[in-house]
């Protein structure tokens, strides 16, 4: 599908940055994701509610500071859609769809989530699978895939396609690790991984009573191996001594807080026509 003539002039420009050879610096891996961040913020509905942002933000980052990455600018924002999704940029520029948000019940639910799409980020999956791109026609078409530009109306960029599909191209492998790495990084900030469980059986309960037509299940269910990863999660909690859950938080006054104010403020917009649907 043809692109508008700035946004294809974009996304040439990332394009050819990714085409150069060798592993990406930090520089340009943070380059790369503030770039593509800044089109992200201008074409997503953001939400500008400061109480949930502030919330979100805060905790994304405090667990991201325990990870090996601890030093990169992060960024975490909610885009106001009724879509199960988060998504990680290059360098640090992490993505949580209302959808999700409103989805968790408590803090550590969220906290793995976030603690996920950062280990995307802290394992550089997200700037490898943008390098991986050999070519300007190539790389246009991953920046494509990542940002929806080159999908219908501006209305439903990114809400439809940047997420889900980066989040699929990740690979079972990456999955894996990312599920890994955020039940080691939500334990290194104080948080119980047993949220991770909880509410992965959610969605997936959720995926089971819509019967496959999960329109709206993008982050978990795009996924293959959707009851592998349970199990592995599983494995990982009955691993752990049994005393090292002891004083970890479940939950905070501050996630109930923001749970009313997304139950008092207007519903996030509906999306049409997500994959599966
Ligand atoms: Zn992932």
């Amino acid at each position: 599908m043809p692109l508008s003539r700035p946004r294809r002039a974009v996304a040439l420009a990332i394009a050819s940055a990714l085409a150069a050879c060798g592993p990406a610096s930090e520089d340009e891996e943070v380059a790369l994701g503030r770039e593509t961040a800044a089109q992200m913020d201008a074409q997503l509905p953001l939400l500008a509610d400061p109480l949930v942002t502030r919330y979100v933000d805060s905790l994304g980052t405090a667990i991201a500071r325990r990870t090996a990455r601890a030093d990169l600018a992060w960024r975490f924002a909610v885009v106001d859609a009724d879509v199960v999704n988060a998504f990680a940029l290059p360098g640090g520029f992490i993505y949580v769809y209302r959808g999700l948000l409103e989805r968790a019940g408590s803090m550590s639910e969220l906290a793995g989530v976030l603690g996920h799409e950062v280990e995307h980020v802290v394992r550089r999956h997200s700037v490898e699978q943008m390098r991986k791109a050999q070519g300007a026609q190539t790389g246009v078409s991953i920046v494509c895939s990542l940002t929806g530009w080159c999908q219908g109306p501006a209305a439903q960029i990114g809400i439809q396609v940047g997420g889900s599909l980066l989040f699929a191209r990740f690979g079972r492998e990456a999955e894996r690790e990312a599920d890994a790495g955020a039940f080691d990084n939500v334990r290194r900030s104080g948080i119980d991984p047993e949220g991770m469980r909880t509410f992965f059986e959610q969605l997936a309960e959720e995926e089971r009573r819509a019967g496959g037509g999960a329109e709206a299940l993008a982050w978990f269910a795009d996924h293959p191996g959707t009851g592998d990863r349970i199990a592995e999660i599983e494995r990982m909690l009955g691993a752990l001594p049994a005393d090292a859950r002891a004083g970890l938080a479940a939950d905070d006054a501050g996630f109930q807080r923001v749970r009313a104010r997304l139950a008092a403020l207007p519903p996030a917009r509906r999306v049409e026509g997500m994959p599966g649907s």
